[in-house]
């Protein structure tokens, strides 16, 4: 159930409102100033609680509960989309608050800028002007609503309803935060004459990995910031290979014999720090995308232009590495999806995401890309 903020909750974080009793100290009557586009607020009901995404997911509930003012799923991302019109993001997603127009529930899907995804803000008179109506886009006389199920829905725009009137407050600290720079422990007792060539490596993986987590996952879970680097002399086949101990630390398994006659080659290593940066990824994604996204980093951000560029007609979007990674930054390219790789990390995948982002198939978006 809905408890109701305290005073003592209140007076923490002033000027937030709580079932139709208003606090903001020095704001009486004064309208409140639009939100400051692309920065995350809590938003929470003159009825009760704050707006909550369930998952990180396309198709996610958003829901109503006890204000929290710790919980990271109690904060959206704010963005104008133009034309007075806004987005209420999952932060770090791709999801947006979006109206289901046939039966008026709302959640959080996939945002592609449709009307159905968009809001206009009201600013009304209630709680002396702190309150917002946001009203469809699609269609102006309906506004987002807490429903009685504390579950969020759309309803008959009412200025004086307090389950549609919303406070927009600046969330701050809450969001989980890009990685920062991991500590990485090296193993080069199989190898010691590589002992400086595995430092210089790993001071450059380290330098890099919170480009990963921003490329990828945008802090939209926690990427491991302890793993370690060792010289493996039982990995012959592949240069190299990432694991995790029962004791849940990761391992990037290194083939000793492939390193003596690559001394110039980092970006392997990278692609393997990718696996690790993913590994708390709660979203799922096939192991060809997995492996297009680990090389998307290292062919076009950590080395960029090194990309494979001509495949054979036995290849396509779905055979992993440089194919895949290709395909990534040509659609992200050409259809303008800077945020394609992150998308394809944090949703669970689904073959139709390429038709919702472009109108074309994957297959389709293969055959057109030049190779
Ligand atoms: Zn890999």
């Amino acid at each position: 159930m809905i408890t109701r903020r305290t005073a003592a909750a209140v007076a923490l974080s002033a000027a937030t409102v709580v079932s139709g009793m208003t606090f903001g100290a020095g704001t009486a009557n004064a309208a409140e100033p639009l939100p400051s586009s692309g920065t995350d607020y809590r938003i929470s009901s003159h009825a009760g609680g704050a707006l909550q995404w369930d998952g990180l997911n396309s198709g996610s509930n958003v829901v109503v509960r006890d204000w929290n003012e710790s919980s990271a799923q109690q904060v959206w991302s704010v963005k104008d989309e133009g034309n007075g019109a806004w987005s209420v993001k999952v932060p770090g997603t791709n999801n947006a608050v979006d109206r289901d127009r046939g039966k008026n529930t709302v959640g959080a899907w996939n945002y592609i800028g449709a009307d159905n995804q968009k809001w206009w803000l009201e600013n009304t008179s209630m709680g002396n002007g702190r309150a917002w109506l946001l009203h469809s886009v699609s269609d102006g006389n309906l506004c987002l609503a807490r429903g009685a199920d504390l579950n969020a829905k759309v309803a008959s725009c009412d200025a004086g309803d307090p389950a549609q009137s919303w406070n927009l407050d600046r969330a701050t600290g809450t969001t989980p935060p890009s990685a920062g720079r991991p500590t990485i422990d090296l193993d080069y007792s199989q190898a010691p004459d590589l002992r400086q060539w595995l430092e210089q490596q790993k001071q450059t993986v380290a330098d890099y990995y919170p480009t990963i987590s921003n490329l990828i996952t945008k802090g939209a879970f926690a990427a491991p910031t302890y793993f370690k680097i060792i010289f493996d002399p039982t990995l012959k086949l592949n240069p190299a290979y990432t694991t995790v101990r029962n004791d849940g630390v990761k391992e990037i398994h290194v083939n000793i014999d492939y390193t003596r006659s690559n001394k110039g080659d980092t970006g392997f290593l990278v692609h393997e720090a990718v696996h690790v940066a993913v590994w708390g990824n709660p979203t799922s994604r096939p192991g060809w995308l997995g492996e297009g996204l680990a090389d998307w980093v290292r062919d076009y951000n950590f080395q960029p232009g090194t990309g494979a560029q001509h495949f054979g007609s036995d290849i396509s979007y779905d055979s992993g590495y440089q194919a895949t990674a290709r395909f990534i930054d040509h659609v992200s390219k050409t259809y303008r999806k800077p945020d394609l790789a992150h998308l394809l990390n944090t949703t669970n995948y689904d073959d139709r995401i390429w038709v919702q982002l472009t109108g074309k198939s994957a297959q389709q978006l293969w055959n057109e890309m030049p190779k």
